[in-house]
């Protein structure tokens, strides 16, 4: 339902959970946040309302002390779920994470073909942790990394990017995905069909949104995402490209109006 992403210098997490207060009027059932820490995931989720997400968060950055905790990683991206297709529970809260534990992905919107995919995932011996239709999205990400890796790509944020673009290709339905991945930090890539998508263009940081709602009091300068589009964020980049990889443009505008 509520979507938000952020690549910069700041930590995210805070970034990332006032972002999704900001969403909150458009109504939710359950919270989840996705940080890269270092070269660590670190994920949370919750049913309910976002002050349940908060205080596990907060038990968690007690019980983490000294150690590198989910405050301290500058890439995130949250969600607040409408549930579709699984029960508003804690284990189809979104981010759904792929089985090597390091990609991360949240989704608004519906996969139609999920039934498909999830079972040909099956198949190959995926074992999925959820109902929803998006956990597809997060193993198929995980799948095309490991393998453009076995084909000798080094990690960068345009193989997150390529591996969204293989994954979007087979995607049927209405989607907005971000997804990020521990290998690639800094990054955070996001795809849109049949749904919104918006950038905030910062300074040294970036943001990746539902509705610009979620970031306006960081930056008004904005850029809509066209359709079957892909987008990719760094601190200092924002890159566009159509599904198949072309170069592509988003329409830029600034927000003028009072939020
Ligand atoms: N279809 C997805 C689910 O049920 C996403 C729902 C949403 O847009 O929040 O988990």
């Amino acid at each position: 339902c509520g979507i938000v992403g952020y690549a910069g210098a700041r930590p995210a997490l805070g970034i990332v959970l006032d972002g999704l207060r900001r969403l909150e009027y458009r109504g939710y059932d359950s919270a989840g946040v996705a940080i890269v820490c270092g070269d660590e995931l670190l994920t949370e989720k919750k049913a309910g309302k976002l002050a349940n997400l908060e205080k596990i968060l907060a038990e968690r950055d007690a019980a983490d002390c000294d150690a590198l905790g989910i405050g301290d990683g500058t890439t995130g991206i949250g969600h607040t779920r409408w549930a579709t297709h699984g029960g508003p529970t804690d284990r189809n809260a979104h981010p759904h994470v792929a089985r090597d534990g390091r990609v991360a992905v949240i989704h608004n919107g519906i996969i139609e073909n999920f039934a498909r995919l999830r079972a040909e995932l099956e198949a190959d011996g995926v074992q999925f942790t959820s109902d929803t239709d998006t956990e597809c999205a997060a193993h198929l990400i995980s799948i095309a990394l490991g393998q453009l890796r076995a084909a000798g790509h080094a990690d960068s944020p345009q193989l997150l990017a390529e591996a969204m673009r293989q994954v979007c290709q087979r995607l049927e339905g209405a989607f907005t995905l971000l997804a990020v991945d521990a290998g690639v930090p800094g990054a955070v890539v996001g795809a849109r069909r049949n749904s919104p998508l918006v950038v905030g263009r910062g300074q040294g940081e970036n943001y990746l949104a539902s509705d610009v709602s979620a970031f306006i009091e960081h930056t008004r300068d904005a850029v809509e995402l066209g359709q079957d589009q892909i987008v990719l964020i760094t601190g200092d980049s924002i890159e566009i490209t159509d599904f198949d990889g072309n170069p592509a443009a988003g329409k830029d505008f600034h927000i003028d109006w009072d939020a």
